[in-house]
Formats: structure tokens, C-alpha cells, sequence
């Protein structure tokens, strides 16, 4: 598959859903609440390991309500008031663990975080691996890191993209080698990937009502 081909997925996916929902133009869903705003993005990112968005959501207005909205009141909380705040979005010791290390992370940053952190910096954290790291990178510091999840996974390799084996790095590559380095395209793209992935791509999919069965190489003997 070619350039012209995922641009296509793309298109055709931008005339599917015109406005994905909770992600207007691509961008990541804020309250606008936390300070600096990008630092809400790092906390989301943290939290959606391993949940839905809805459970984020619930934590991240139940942060608000207890004003842990910057990186300093985040890490100086004590650790049993985090892990009851953020309770609701599941292996909640663990993550108030990685809350805790990231913003000591941004806190202690020897620059200006948003602007100058690196992938590999992000990676040395306990608990941030690339999936979270990329998605900061992306949203938080709009710098061109495609983010690669478990929805693009599927849609990807059903569609017959993807080899399922491939690594996370692999498939990152893949993405950024047929796309251009675009911020806003790769911040659109995913969350059209989450939109067709929630709606028709889903476990078990509605093949019949997907804009991609013409051409898409999952089994016709399982749709
Ligand atoms: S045709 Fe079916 S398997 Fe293929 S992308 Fe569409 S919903 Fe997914």
C-alpha cells in the first residue's frame, strides 16, 4: 500500500464523520482547567491506560473539584489523596504512582517541557511507555509523532495495513513513512481511526455498514 492509499483511509474517513465526536477537529478533548492546559493531556494520558475515556473523564473533573490541576499540587499531594481522587480509573495505586513520577519529571525538567522533552526522555519514566509518551508528544507538545492503539491496530490489520506481529515501533513507522509529518492530519487521523473503530470497526464489526468493505481484506466468511 501506498502514500495515495492512506491518504485515501484518511479521506475517506474525514467524509464518514465529519466531526468525531468529543474531539473537535482532531484536537484532544480539555476542560482548559489544568495549568499550564497541556498538562491536562499528560494526566488524561496517564489515566486512559487501560480504561475507557469515559472513567477519565469522571477522575479528571473529580481532580478539578480538588484543585489538583498543575504539576506541583500533583506531586506534592499525599499519595493516599491522589489514589482515592483518581480511584475510578482502575489500577489507581499504580497510575497515582506514574502521576507522581511525571510531574516530578516536569517539574525538575532542566528546559521548557512542552517544547523540548524528547521521546527518549518520556520512555525513562516508570509507566510511560510509547503508546503514552507519543500521545504527549503529539497533543501536549504538537510535534509529529503518529500515536498507535489498540483501535488502529485492528482497523489496520483488518484492513490488511498492518502485520498483527509487528512491534509498536514498527507500526509507528509504517504511519509516519506513508504520511507527511502533518501535526494537525496525525491528531485528525487518530481520532477517525477511534470514531470508526467505536462505531463500526468494533470487536465484532458491522462490516455491511463500513465505508471501507470493498476493499478492506478481512475474511468475508467472518463478516
Ligand atoms: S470492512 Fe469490517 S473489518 Fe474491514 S474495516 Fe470495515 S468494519 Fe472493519
Amino acid at each position: 500500500m501506498g502514500t495515495p492509499s492512506l491518504i485515501k483511509i484518511f479521506q475517506t474517513l474525514e467524509k464518514a464523520y465529519p466531526s468525531p465526536r468529543g474531539w473537535p477537529h482532531g484536537e484532544w478533548p480539555l476542560s482548559g482547567e489544568f495549568r499550564p492546559r497541556r498538562l491536562e493531556v499528560v494526566v488524561g494520558a496517564v489515566l486512559t491506560q487501560n480504561v475507557n475515556w469515559k472513567n477519565v473523564e469522571k477522575v479528571l473533573t473529580r481532580m478539578i473539584e480538588e484543585q489538583l490541576v498543575e504539576a506541583d499540587r500533583i506531586k506534592r499531594c499525599p499519595q493516599a489523596f491522589l489514589e482515592n481522587t483518581i480511584r475510578s480509573a482502575g489500577f489507581y495505586r499504580q497510575k497515582a504512582k506514574r502521576l507522581k513520577g511525571i510531574t516530578q519529571f516536569i517539574l525538575a525538567y532542566p528546559g521548557e517541557f512542552y517544547s523540548e522533552v524528547g521521546r527518549e526522555e518520556l520512555l525513562s519514566i516508570p509507566g510511560i511507555g510509547p503508546e503514552t509518551a507519543d500521545s504527549i508528544l503529539l497533543y501536549a507538545c504538537d510535534r509529529p509523532h503518529f500515536v498507535v492503539d489498540a483501535y488502529t491496530r485492528r482497523l489496520f490489520t483488518r484492513y490488511g495495513f498492518l502485520n498483527p506481529k509487528a512491534s509498536y515501533q514498527e507500526v509507528q513507522q509504517l504511519f509516519e513513512s506513508h504520511l507527511p509529518a502533518d501535526v494537525p492530519l496525525y491528531k485528525r487521523f487518530h481520532a477517525l481511526i477511534v470514531e470508526h473503530a467505536k462505531q463500526v470497526c468494533r470487536k465484532t464489526p458491522i462490516c455491511k455498514d463500513c465505508v471501507f468493505q470493498e476493499e478492506c481484506e478481512y475474511r468475508p466468511a467472518e463478516r
